[in-house]
């Protein structure tokens, strides 16, 4: 299987030169490192450019609704953990109407690998700030600029207990593949912050304007340690890209399981360890 395999036959809808197209291909190298059948993948997203990824794909798929891929996701993953889940959204799906559930799943660390596709802006409705936008960017919705302090989806990550931890930049489609196939072998919650800039609604935060930020994660950063991690996702100049963090800890879905045969048990049994824990 090479990546050819993994690229359905519609073509994508984005504008010329948007960043989501560095994200397809990195996702799709990605699939052919792992060797995941695609009919044993299942990709899932909100609504929004970057959402319509699944339909790019020769996985399975699910067109969710604004915000609720996570969700949808969960239940997959929980009903059937024979399948891999992807999910797929932009900054606006993921932490404006989807920003409860980006913080359950991730404390839940549920075993999926979450791709945001990060351009600061809503693109599918023509330009509006979201949460990732700068203070003071200026949209339609925002003619005076936004007074609202931005959301940091690495630093949200760390703090609600995602388990693995990266940022990638769309213009650098290798790099990307390396942090997806990290993302996809690590069990637990994954989220890939990808920069991937929106060029018709934000003429801001371009390619050019990323790149001059960008930073690779010194070679000596510890994975494992939370507090350095948060140092660089938090930092207030460099957008540092590769692995902030990566720790184990039990998946959502052994818990749900662990539950489910407890509840098999007859109940005198149940009962009996309840009193014996009290005793
Ligand atoms: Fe990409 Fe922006 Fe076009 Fe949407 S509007 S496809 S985010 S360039």
């Amino acid at each position: 299987m090479n990546a050819a395999t993994y690229k359905s036959a519609v073509k994508p809808t984005w504008c010329p030169g948007c960043g989501d197209f560095g994200v397809l291909a990195g996702i799709t190298q990605a699939l052919a490192e792992v060797g995941w059948e695609p009919q044993n993948v299942v990709a899932v997203s909100g609504i929004g450019c970057s959402s319509r990824f699944p339909f790019f794909l020769s996985t399975y798929g699910f067109h969710s609704i604004h915000g609720r891929a996570l969700p949808v996701a969960i239940g997959i993953r929980v009903a059937r953990p024979d399948l891999k889940v992807l999910v797929f959204g932009g900054d606006g799906d993921g932490f404006a109407i989807g920003g409860g559930h980006f913080l359950h799943g991730a404390r839940r660390n549920v075993d999926l690998t979450y791709v945001i596709m990060d351009n600061h802006i809503y693109g599918l409705t023509k330009g509006q700030t979201s949460p990732t936008s700068d203070l003071h960017f200026k949209t339609k919705s925002t003619p005076y600029g936004s007074v609202e302090p931005p959301i940091n989806p690495v630093q949200t990550a760390l703090s609600s207990g995602a388990t693995y931890v990266a940022r990638g930049f769309s213009g650098d489609p290798k790099g990307l593949k390396d942090l997806f196939v990290g993302g996809m072998r690590h069990k637990g919650f994954a989220l890939i912050d990808v920069l991937s800039p929106c060029v018709t609604y934000n003429r801001v935060d371009t390619f050019k304007s990323f790149k001059e930020r960008l930073v690779e994660i010194p070679p000596d950063h510890d994975r494992g340690d939370l507090i350095a991690a948060l140092r660089l996702a938090m930092d207030p100049q460099r957008l540092y890209t590769g692995v902030l963090y990566e720790v184990e800890r039990p998946v959502f879905e052994d818990r749900v399981d662990a539950l489910k045969s407890r509840l098999d048990r007859p109940w005198f049994d149940v009962v009996e360890d309840v009193f014996d824990r009290m005793s």
